[in-house]
């Protein structure tokens, strides 16, 4: 089975493709195409971006299409920054910006008060218009410092309890068992192996 991943990120088509692992698909970044359409992200929910990045490339390229969003969520700033995680220090701001901002507001919050979750809402859209979603959440703590290296944006500042390491200390395998991209994408890997057996015996 084809899928085009809503991507320019080759990175993360890699790390899907290892978290797919034994599916029978091909997954194809947007790279291969030319003259992308533009798509602003300006849903309110990660849901509602997935689900038009998905929409807009599935019409225009004519294949089933899957895409993500995600972000970070801090329980006592009300769920910021929330859609705006990647532009959070403003338009075009690096990580660094990022958490430097966020550790800024959280600078007086006791530890017990700095819980937060990373979301992840995946759609997986086909060409007649009809959509699966998964969604998962990964909850942890937004401690004082930076710490690790490994990962990209909030991680060496978002704490696994479960692990008591940084999601930037922690090695890529762990990270995409336990996360809400991974477990997000295990969810789709049990929805499209039950969908492969369906047509396989349907066949
Ligand atoms: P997007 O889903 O690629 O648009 O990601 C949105 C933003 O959320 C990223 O730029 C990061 O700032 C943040 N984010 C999402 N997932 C992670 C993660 O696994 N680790 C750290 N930051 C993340």
């Amino acid at each position: 089975m084809k899928i085009v991943f809503a991507t320019k990120n080759e990175g993360k088509v890699r790390e899907i493709n290892e978290m797919l692992g034994s599916t029978d698909i091909a997954l194809l970044s947007l790279n291969h195409f030319e003259f992308l359409p533009e798509i602003i992200e300006d849903g309110k929910t990660y849901l509602e971006n997935a689900l038009k990045k998905a929409k807009i490339i599935s019409e225009y390229t004519g294949e089933i299409v899957l895409a993500d969003d995600s972000g970070l969520q801090v329980d006592f700033l009300g769920g910021d920054p929330g859609v705006y995680s990647a532009r959070y220090a403003g338009e075009g701001a690096t990580d660094e910006e990022n958490n430097a901002k966020l550790l800024d507001k959280l600078k007086d919050v006791p530890q017990e008060k700095r819980t937060a979750s990373f979301f992840c809402a995946l759609v997986l859209y086909h060409p007649d218009g009809h959509y699966q979603s998964f969604e998962a959440r990964w909850r942890g703590l937004i401690i004082g410092e930076r710490r690790g290296t490994n990962g990209f944006g909030y991680d060496p500042i978002f704490l696994s309890t479960e692990w008591n390491k940084t999601a930037a200390e922690l090695p890529a395998d762990i990270k995409n068992t336990i996360s809400h991209r991974g477990q997000a994408f295990a969810k789709l890997k049990s929805h499209l192996n039950k969908d492969i057996k369906t047509k396989k015996v349907g066949a």
